[in-house]
């Protein structure tokens, strides 16, 4: 989310973010997509339904957040709404009955609304990955709450937190943070109601809202859509195309166009690289809403923008986690060594840039895809939850000596609270991906797959990335051959070991492709792949002498204990205005990222401490180095100074 600082007098600090839910990509949701996005793609993602996590930490991670979303009462999430319509359950209006929401969630921030959105999308999520009611539950609990909301409000469907003058400032160019940004959470959150939970009252609430959004915006001007447009809006072009998809109706198509973004995208269709200085989070949602275009209807430019943005970003913009921006904003290409903040890496980026990544993946399936995706996954999201807490970092600090700054359960509300609730929910979404010939193993997470279509079901086991060593076991296969392509990741320079059955396999592919294993599967099949990883020194384009360490995909930071954490530390204050970004993070003056060795002298110096954990010594200096994604709690060097 965005934080622009006004000069105004009274130096209001207003902030607008862009980002979103809702996650359809081609090949999901079989009978409820009316309009087909599968022809112009190449490969298919399963439905979270078909894939479900076994014991590891990402299964923690999502329980853990699971448990913070069902912490949050209804009557609390639906509150600022209620007060918006006017109606209230019980004694609620009574004074001081509920339990008011801090942060973003405030009465009087003019974001409010946005979390229940993510909620709705994480639940419908959690409800198709587990089964378990108790999604469901509080999912219909919340719609039929908005469905009373909207029915009282009665105004041609609209909906929201806040009052539709916010809107209308909005268009008429006037100040306001992101109205279009927040009503697109909550679109996003009852078209997966629908999707993934089959919650008609929830596909009936979110036509009434777009509805309302045409008659609003059918009639305006060009002048009024671009001054309007100029404002972050998230990826609310991707829930129009969405619902249009879903019900056929061309007023939807028009809408989702109506989002259409010349300014920004007429540079990206040239090749220019024109982000330096603009906000991240407004741009890579626009993008996303354009690769649906091309699912639907094949136009080039709506493949060719996005890949260059994509390519763009993951090539001159993007730190050694996976994650971008400083400041939420792009900065000039490969100077990354001149841009370790505190406040890099904002967490709903990453969140984006991986829904990018898959729609882009089916369009064109590439290595780099899976490898970008892997990079942010592990090195970004997965650390970005505090084990101890479930609470959620906005940012991945590469300041060294900073440390993650996690949020307070129901203070913050944050957007990447927001799309962080999504993120720990949906580990599941992308370890396997498809076409009419075979599978594709894309990342190595503990799951089961079942591809009920092609009656093929796989359980996946590894430690990984601990151990280089993954176990696939055949549960259940059709009498005819099929195709499953392990992916043989671009870090592994090493080789590569696959058996079946015990017996040895000659590989003829590289690193960074797939290894295609074709043949009639039985019931107790099985296949070990393993790929060695290796330590590897990678300097920032910009400065040869500052550094990363990664040891296959993942990333190792220096744990720099906890010298001088003060106050609330890791935590964000809650009686702080928006400290995650204003954060001080009190770095001791005596710690240092600088090591006085070459890079070939540092590679000789570290040491695994033993084959059980990831952490490794830098011998000499003494400094542990664990994946950044268990760095919790504790001041972190990611980025070094050699000599
Ligand atoms: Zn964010």
């Amino acid at each position: 989310m965005k934080i622009k600082t006004r000069y105004f007098i009274s130096f209001l600090v207003l902030i607008s973010f862009n980002m979103i839910g809702q996650s359809h990509y081609p090949g999901q949701h079989r009978g409820k997509i009316n309009l087909d996005d599968t022809s112009n793609v190449k490969q298919f993602n399963f439905d979270v339904q078909d894939v479900k996590l076994l014991d590891s930490r990402f299964r923690e991670n999502m329980e853990r957040g699971s448990q913070w979303i069902i912490s949050l009462e209804t009557n609390r999430l639906l509150h600022t709404f209620r007060t918006n319509a006017g109606v209230y359950s019980g004694k609620e209006g009574g004074y001081m009955t509920v339990d008011k929401l801090g942060g973003w969630e405030s009465l009087d921030c003019e974001l409010r609304g946005h979390s229940i959105g993510h909620i709705l999308s994480a639940l419908a999520i959690l409800y198709a990955s587990t089964d378990d009611d108790k999604y469901i539950e509080k999912s219909d609990s919340l719609v039929s709450g908005l469905a009373e909301v909207q029915k009282i409000i009665n105004s041609n469907g609209y909906l929201s937190a806040y009052p539709e003058n916010l809107i209308d400032r909005n268009i008429a160019g006037e100040r306001v943070w992101a109205p279009w940004y927040t009503l697109h959470k909550l679109f996003s959150g009852l078209i997966d109601q629908y999707l993934y939970c089959n919650n008609q009252e929830a596909l009936q609430v979110v036509e009434g809202m777009a509805n309302w959004a045409y008659n609003k915006l059918s009639p305006l001007t060009e002048d009024q859509r671009a001054t309007m447009i100029k404002n972050e809006f998230g990826g609310i072009n991707d829930s129009f195309y969405t619902l249009y998809e879903i019900t056929g109706n061309s007023k939807y198509k028009f809408l989702a166009e109506f989002f259409y973004h010349k300014d920004v995208l007429g540079p990206l269709s040239k090749g220019e690289d024109i982000l330096n200085k603009k906000h991240a989070n407004t741009y890579i949602p626009k993008l996303i809403g354009i690769a649906r275009e091309y699912e639907l209807d094949g136009e080039e430019q709506a493949r060719t923008i996005p890949e260059f943005f994509w390519n763009t970003v993951v090539d001159h913009h993007t730190f050694i986690t996976g994650s971008n921006s400083d400041r939420e904003k792009f900065f000039e290409a490969d100077q990354i060594s001149k841009h370790l903040s505190g406040y890099t890496g904002e967490s709903c980026n990453v969140y984006n840039m991986l829904k990018l990544t898959i729609h882009l993946n089916s369009i064109d399936p590439k290595e780099k895809y899976i490898e970008y995706y892997e990079k942010a996954l592990f090195n970004h999201i997965l650390g970005q939850q505090d084990p101890a807490t479930g609470m959620i970092s906005y940012f991945l600090p590469m300041k060294p000596g900073a440390h993650k700054v996690y949020s307070t359960p129901d203070n913050s509300f944050w957007c990447c609270v927001g799309t962080g609730f999504e993120n720990q929910v949906k580990y599941g979404e992308f370890i396997y991906s498809h076409n009419q010939n075979g599978l594709f193993v894309n990342l190595f997470i503990p799951s089961v797959l079942n591809w009920e279509e092609k009656a093929f079901k796989l359980k996946q086991e590894t430690q990984f990335p601990t151990k280089e060593t993954t176990i696939f076991s055949v549960e259940n296969a059709p009498d005819k051959a099929l195709v499953i392509n392990i992916r043989y990741p671009s870090w592994a320079t090493s080789g590569a070991e696959i058996s079946i059955n015990g017996e040895k396999k000659i590989i003829k592919q590289v690193a960074g492709s797939y290894i295609k294993l074709e043949r009639v599967w039985t019931k107790g099949d099985k296949i070990e792949a393993t790929f060695p990883m290796e330590l590897k020194i990678q300097p920032t384009p910009d400065a040869e002498n500052v550094v990363a360490i990664t040891y296959g995909p993942i990333v190792l930071a220096g744990k720099m204990g906890k010298e001088n954490m003060q106050g609330s530390a890791p935590y964000s204050n809650p009686n702080l205005y928006n400290d995650y970004y204003t954060y001080d993070y009190n770095i001791p003056e005596n710690l240092t990222n600088h090591i006085d060795l070459s890079m070939n002298q540092l590679l000789k110096n570290i040491e695994r401490k033993d084959d059980d954990s990831l952490n490794f010594i830098l011998k000499g200096n003494n400094i542990e180095l664990s994946p950044i994604y268990d760095v919790h709690r504790e001041r972190y060097v990611i980025y070094w100074n050699l000599n």
